[in-house]
């Protein structure tokens, strides 16, 4: 894979690791990780492209970067990577960044990164992430093949598709034609009707207490490293969130409206305590997993998020992972019900800056970075 070769070991070697900046691009969850950096006692490097964003930073004295790298275009980060090892950065990767590098680019930038860019291509490709996931022991939404085999609600999802953008419902074939771009890759789930839960989990190898990971495959028998549980969100969609205000999907479907699943917010949520149990034995899963997927070597590290459905059977359903930190830990900046019982208002992005504080004083940093 693309980001195998990098010589991270050397890039390291040259830091002086008392002088660690923590760099990221100014989207996404930036705040919470310059904030968060900060808390912990690291110099903090802002990347943005134009004026007007640095400005909104100014808004928040409390995360507002010591330092910005100021750029006409965020692919200029490729020609920087220089400029960045000799400030000793360590760039925290979120969804923006990867988007707005390209999933190419990202893997061969040369600045040391959080966590394991490797299982990218894992994450990238559905089929991949259900190998993934069910080697886990998740249980994924149903995948319809042929369009005509439809016999109940589904949603067909676009390739590349950010954000849930051009998703659509369809109960039965005609449904489907009539609505689907057949030009796109699309694929066809089976519509789970029930709660959506966005569980942050943040993996982290280097503790040997707390809710330990029992390996699996090739590390069958061992304890992998410390599972915690961050926040739980839930999305803001518009406009399926408020659909039903208009009255049936077929009235609806009359005024020429469909439902749409673009993402426009997050709200903190809290699962019904029985139900926790499960939650961490799927996030455990897919981290045993995660060590055992082909080219990802180190599996997952630091914060990553498993989406999923609950019925009314009480059974889960996960239909994506994101192995990185994800916007919905947002709700979670001042804390969540959940990591405030071991540490009052800290957040994912100062969960991370912690990962790397003390791994540079175990003398592990190799451990948590690609
Ligand atoms: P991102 O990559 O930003 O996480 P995405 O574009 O890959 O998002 P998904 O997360 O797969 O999109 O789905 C978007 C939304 O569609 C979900 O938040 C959920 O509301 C709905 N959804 C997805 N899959 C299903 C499903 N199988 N059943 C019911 N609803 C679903």
């Amino acid at each position: 894979m693309a980001g195998d070769a990098l010589p991270v070991a050397e890039w390291v070697s040259d830091y002086d690791v008392s002088q660690i900046t923590i760099g990221v691009v100014a989207s996404h969850s930036s705040l919470q990780i310059l904030h968060g950096a900060r808390q912990e006692g690291f110099r903090t490097l802002g990347i943005c492209v134009g004026e007007e964003r640095r400005k909104m930073y100014s808004a928040f004295p409390g995360a507002d970067p010591d330092e910005w790298l100021i750029l006409d275009d965020y692919k200029q980060m490729m020609d920087y990577a220089e400029y960045l090892r000799e400030r000793n950065v360590i760039l925290i990767p979120h969804g923006s960044l990867v988007e707005y590098l390209g999933p190419k680019n990202f893997q061969i930038l040369s600045v040391p990164t959080f966590g394991n860019r490797n299982i990218l291509e894992w994450e990238g490709s559905r089929e991949r992430q259900r190998l993934w996931l069910e080697s886990g022991g998740c249980t994924m939404p149903r995948v319809i093949e042929d369009p005509k085999d439809i016999d109940g609600p589904v949603i067909v999802k676009y390739a590349g598709a950010k954000g849930g953008r051009g998703y659509f419902v369809a109960r039965d074939f005609r449904d489907f034609r009539r609505n689907v771009d057949l030009e796109e890759e699309f694929t066809i789930q089976e519509y789970v009707l029930g709660t959506r839960y966005y569980f942050q989990f943040f993996f982290d190898p280097l503790p040997e207490d707390g809710y330990q990971v029992d390996g699996m495959g090739s590390k069958k028998g061992q304890k992998i490293g410390r599972l915690e549980l961050m926040s739980i969100d839930r999305r803001d969609e518009a406009n399926v969130d408020e659909f039903y205000k208009l009255g049936s999907l077929r009235d609806l479907r009359d005024m020429g409206l469909e439902p749409s699943f673009v993402v426009t917010g997050n709200t903190p949520a809290v699962l019904r305590e029985s139900l926790l149990p499960e939650a961490f034995r799927m996030g455990e899963g897919a981290v045993a997993a995660s060590m055992e997927l082909e080219g990802a070597e180190q599996g997952m590290i630091g914060p990553f998020c498993l989406e999923t459905i609950v019925t009314d059977k009480l059974e889960f359903r996960v239909f994506e992972v994101s192995a990185r930190i994800v916007a919905g830990s947002n709700v979670a900046v001042g804390g969540s019900p959940y990591s405030d019982i071991n540490e009052p208002g800290i957040s994912t992005g100062q969960r991370v800056a912690r990962c790397i504080r003390k791994a540079i004083e175990k003398d592990r940093l190799l451990d948590i970075l690609s």
